[in-house]
């Protein structure tokens, strides 16, 4: 069975970073603001290079436990169960983790090694130090603009990466980025690309993140199955982005405007 490639529109030269850095062994990492096709490109990436993808969401909770393994107790026995990390470094598969400024510090600690020369994880808790397998490939994202200041990523720790920054795509990239994800039409597409690019000019809504092609696919696939276009709009763009009720009317306004 041959599994298709997910869809993913290229807009700068990513994926030639890409390979390059997995030919190199080098670890990648994806700034840009939230639904702008990061963990879409790592996919497409993965399938592309043949490549296994272990995909770990991280939050503020993430410890390097959590990605290293654990002792677990099994009826009378204790026994080690690897962690998402250690099973990507043995069998050699990309490990993709999301917002990795989100977890805790000591995640960063534990990928050290792996982000260097070395390619190897120490597992403190078997007192264990794995080789990576040539095909383990590192890749991390973060997104500058959220919680501006508040979580950051070391320059020591992003000197260890190759990076790529990610914006939301140009209009003509993301009004065909809809209509193959929606199935809407071209029409409909640019209307909602020209919502988004006008929302996204208004700094004055003070928004703590503004609108992403993930929402404007969100909109394309409720007007795709039926739901009134205004309406749409407004509940897939203008109420997750606020909940301050004149923002709200504002953008609800443009919206009416423009579609
Ligand atoms: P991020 O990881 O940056 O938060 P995602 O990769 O999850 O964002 O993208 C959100 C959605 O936006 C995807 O599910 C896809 O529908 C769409 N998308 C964004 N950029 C692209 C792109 N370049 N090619 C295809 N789809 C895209």
């Amino acid at each position: 069975m041959v599994i298709e490639a997910p869809y993913y529109h290229q807009t700068h030269q990513e994926s030639e970073v890409f390979l390059h850095a997995f030919r190199n062994r080098m670890p990648l990492l994806i700034k840009g603001p939230t639904g702008s096709g990061k963990s879409r490109f790592v996919e497409y990436m993965a399938h592309v290079s043949g490549q296994k993808l272990i995909t770990i969401s991280c939050h503020e909770e993430t410890s390097s436990t959590d990605l290293i393994g654990r002792f677990i107790i099994k009826g009378a026995e204790t026994v080690w169960i690897d962690g998402p990390l250690t099973t990507a470094v043995r069998e050699g598969a990309v490990l993709y983790l999301d917002e990795i400024a989100e977890a805790r510090p000591d995640v960063i600690v534990a990928i050290h090694s792996l982000t260097d020369h070395r390619r190897e994880l120490f597992i403190d808790k078997l007192g264990e130090t794995v080789k990576a397998h040539e095909n383990f490939m590192l890749i991390a994202s973060f997104n500058p603009g959220y919680q501006r200041g508040f979580k950051e990523l070391k320059p020591s720790t992003r000197q260890r990466f190759v990076a790529l920054s990610f914006e939301y795509p140009g209009p003509k990239a993301e009004a065909e980025i809809l209509v193959n994800e929606a199935g809407v039409d071209k029409d409909i597409a640019k209307k909602l690309v020209a919502i988004g690019g006008k929302i996204r000019n208004l700094t004055e809504l003070g928004l703590a993140e503004t609108v992403s092609t993930r929402l404007l696919v969100d909109a394309a696939k409720l007007i795709r199955s039926g739901l009134p276009k205004r309406l749409a709009c407004h509940a897939a763009i203008v109420e997750p982005l606020s909940d301050d009720g004149q923002a709200i009317e504002s953008m609800k306004d443009l919206v009416d405007l423009m579609i």
